[in-house]
């Protein structure tokens, strides 16, 4: 009886520790985000780009103009890690895509360029252009978000019918970077639905053929419902987190849009249909105004004052360490 007793108890404390979640403290990574293109080629269940391009004023490629300015203006904000992942896009999307990666990897003030992509558009062109950029060390990781390790799965996740271009892609791409010795790391991320199993071994065995010693695997199996605006039953979702009261670590980040439009964070969930609230401006303000945004975000939420974005992400995660080094030191 006892011992049932403290199962009792030891099933209802997991149970409530699942329910809320108070996630670890994490370091400001201090990423400047630049979505070269909004514009994507798949159609995610868990991902609100289906609504957002709904939108068609939303869907644009950064145009070389917008790119210098927000080039000038990420650095005079201390930033020098660069990843052209969008927050919701396709970075391949934009044709001059190699223009850009080069401009930034030439630039002495960036330290590294990293960015996500799905793999799709990652050619065999494109992966030889890849390798003909300068600066090629300083790209550090391509990240490659997949849906699953077989047609079926990828369709589901994905909402396209991309699998067998996607592992040709991929492969291709271990190979040519094994071929040439390279160190650039490939991430690749599997997001699945609950109902399949998948360790990183079957990851490794559908993408990396070539066995490049820098390829990583991930399997993602939780979400983010983004307020509702994903729904399905066959994901599983991040339980919602009690206690904000500390500054996301997230905030230290910046996402310069493809229309030119300047955000705190640059996570998938923080950019909704309708909700502005971590908007700083855009690329025709100063540095200077950027910046008193940026701190009038943090001292609000100091006051208990969240942007609604923030106040239902489930990805969020205290800062770690102290709030003055959330943002990047804009006198280096
Ligand atoms: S998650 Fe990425 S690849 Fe999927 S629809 Fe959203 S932007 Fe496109
Ligand atoms: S709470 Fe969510 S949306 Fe807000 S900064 Fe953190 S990760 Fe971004």
């Amino acid at each position: 009886m006892q011992l049932l007793l403290w199962f009792d108890r030891l099933r209802d404390a997991i149970r409530a520790a699942r329910a809320s979640r108070q996630p670890r403290p994490q370091s400001p990574r201090h990423v400047a985000y630049v979505e070269l293109s909004s514009i994507c080629n798949a159609a995610c269940v868990f991902c609100s780009y289906p609504i957002l391009a709904q939108d068609s004023d939303r869907l644009k490629q950064m145009s070389g103009s917008v790119f210098a300015r927000t080039l000038e203006l990420l650095l005079q904000l201390g930033y020098r890690q660069c990843s052209f992942t969008p927050t919701t896009g396709e970075v391949f999307a934009n044709p001059q895509w190699p223009d850009f990666f080069a401009q930034a990897l030439q630039n002495e003030k960036i330290e590294s360029v990293y960015f996500y992509s799905n793999g799709i558009l990652l050619t065999e062109k494109n992966i030889a252009r890849i390798l003909e950029l300068p600066n090629l060390h300083k790209l550090a990781a391509v990240h490659l978000s997949v849906g699953g390790t077989d047609k079926a799965t990828y369709h589901r996740m994905f909402g396209v019918d991309k699998f067998a271009a996607v592992q040709r892609n991929i492969n291709a791409l271990c190979k040519a970077l094994a071929d040439r010795q390279l160190t650039i790391k490939v991430c690749c991320e599997a997001r699945i639905p609950k109902t399949i199993k998948l360790a990183t071994t079957d990851i490794e065995r559908t993408f990396n053929m070539a066995g490049y010693r820098h390829f990583r695997a991930e399997v993602l199996r939780f979400f983010d419902p983004l307020g509702g605006l994903v729904t399905d039953k066959e994901l599983r979702y991040l339980p919602p987190v009690r206690d904000k009261s500390k500054l996301c670590y997230r905030l230290g980040d910046i996402r310069f849009d493809a229309r030119g439009g300047i955000w705190m964070c640059g996570c998938v969930v923080s950019e909704r249909p309708g909700d502005t609230s971590l908007r700083i401006g855009s690329t025709d303000d100063q540095a200077e105004d950027i910046m008193l945004r940026q701190t009038e975000i943090i001292s609000r939420w100091r006051q208990g004052h969240l942007p609604t974005v923030c106040a239902g992400c489930r990805v969020y995660k205290p800062a770690a360490g102290n709030d003055h080094d959330l943002l990047p030191d804009v006198h280096r």
